[in-house]
């Protein structure tokens, strides 16, 4: 078999994220944005290009894509007024809504320069950030509870590339990083779409177990860290493919290797050691532990950025709290790598997590019908934000919790400790 040219990559790569990914029905449309919503950059064209052919192929009946400049977002934050960045551009909010709430699908794409608000005045930029999430807010509470078939897929930036291969060339950077994609995303195989089923299937698995358990917490052992929380009832094990609520089963994240469930918000104790840094928001924070009690953080301790890390936390009430525990084994193909992407669509498949903020509605049984109040008292979280961040290694040890108070192996040494 010849090796295939970049350009049969990328088409197979669009298949790929068409067929399993969104899963397109025929006849409906598809928006494509950044990841966050500020527009596509135009040197994610040619990936753009082929989403919309392969879409066209299975029957998508319109296909848009909402384009963006990364410099413009610079621009803005130097040269616009001090006091306009309550601006918003509302009109490509109430486009992607007139898609979700029609039942069409949304692909966003991830691949923006991890440092590019970094040179910025963080106080425009977290204004800016947080006018952003306020009125993106509608999108998510649609994306959160699966109204439509969504996904996210990353696409090799240019200074993304550079950052995580800062030795090469830009050219050689980028060819890695497309590489590293098409690797974990499973393009390189010959029967891509194949691999995914089989993918989709051991995760499943493994989802169903811990579904089947009804653990009512997780105690993790590592060192920095000694960890509980609880799971609270009505908790949904999620993997790699979901149902969304236009009945079309689809795949939210590619690549994926986690299992994850909802944690109660009003249980965790105990101190968690991150074991890799966190990139948010522009900067590094490294080396960092989150002390909990009773579901709520009491202490953050930082080598670097400990600053950022407690400007996180503090962003409201929710961001005190956990909305998601993830399980992914040290080994996968991600974690392997053994660097960091910058990227939470790859670093949270490397290891286990948990997210600080909001909860996914999903990941509660019948939590998409309950009202925000209802949700919360059931033990799901609500915040602005939701960002993960990595706390397992081949050092790392996690019991379930069952009703009775035994206690069973789920991972030892970082690996998936039964059979499914
Ligand atoms: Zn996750
Ligand atoms: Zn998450």
């Amino acid at each position: 078999m010849t090796a295939k040219t970049h350009q049969e990559k990328l088409a197979k790569y669009a298949e790929a994220i068409v067929k399993v990914g969104l899963n397109i029905r025929a006849g409906q449309r598809l928006i494509i944005t950044l990841a966050a919503n500020r527009g596509v950059p135009l040197q994610f064209a040619p990936l753009v290009r082929e989403v919309a052919r392969a879409a066209y192929e299975v029957g998508a009946k319109y296909v848009d894509v909402i384009w963006g400049d990364e410099e413009m977002l610079k621009i803005r934050a130097r040269h616009a007024p001090k006091d306009s960045f309550d601006e918003y551009p509302t009109w490509a909010i109430q486009g992607i809504m007139n898609m979700l709430e029609n039942g069409d699908a949304l692909l966003s794409i991830s691949g923006m320069d991890p440092d590019l608000l970094g040179s910025l005045d963080p106080e425009v930029i977290g204004k800016m950030q947080h006018t952003h999430l306020v009125n993106l807010e509608p999108v998510t509470k649609l994306v959160t509870t699966n109204a439509s078939n969504w996904c996210v897929v990353a696409a090799a930036g240019r200074a993304w590339a550079q950052k995580i291969f800062p030795d090469l060339s830009p050219e050689k950077a980028q060819e890695k990083l497309w590489d590293a994609i098409f690797e974990t995303t499973r393009i390189d195989q010959p029967d891509p779409i194949a691999a995914w089923e089989d993918h989709i299937v051991a995760l499943r698995n493994r989802a169903n177990y811990l579904q089947a358990k009804q653990y009512t917490g997780l105690h993790y052992k590592a060192p920095g860290t000694d960890f509980t929380l609880g799971l609270p009832n009505g908790h949904k094990w999620i993997s790699a493919q979901s149902l969304a609520q236009n009945g079309i089963a689809f795949t939210a994240n590619m690549p994926t290797e986690e299992v994850f469930t909802l944690p109660d918000r009003n249980r965790a104790d105990g101190v968690i050691s991150a074991t890799f840094p966190l990139s948010y928001g522009g900067t590094l924070i490294e080396d960092f532990q989150v002390h909990f009690e009773n579901g709520r953080i009491t202490k953050v301790a930082a080598k670097k950025g400990e600053a950022a890390l407690q400007k996180l936390v503090d962003t409201d009430e929710g961001s005190h709290r956990l909305g998601e525990v993830a399980l992914v084994p040290a080994s996968s193909p991600i974690g392997q790598r053994g660097h960091l992407f910058y990227n939470t669509l790859f670093d949270e498949n490397a290891s286990c997590h948990i997210a600080i903020g909001r909860a996914y509605r999903f990941t509660l049984t019948g939590g998409e019908e309950l009202s925000e109040e209802e949700f919360v008292s059931a033990g799901g979280n609500t915040s602005l934000n939701h960002v993960d961040f990595m706390i397992g290694s081949p050092q790392m040890d996690i019991d379930g919790i069952t009703k009775d108070g035994a206690r069973e192996p789920v991972m030892r040494k970082g690996e998936w400790a039964f059979k499914a």
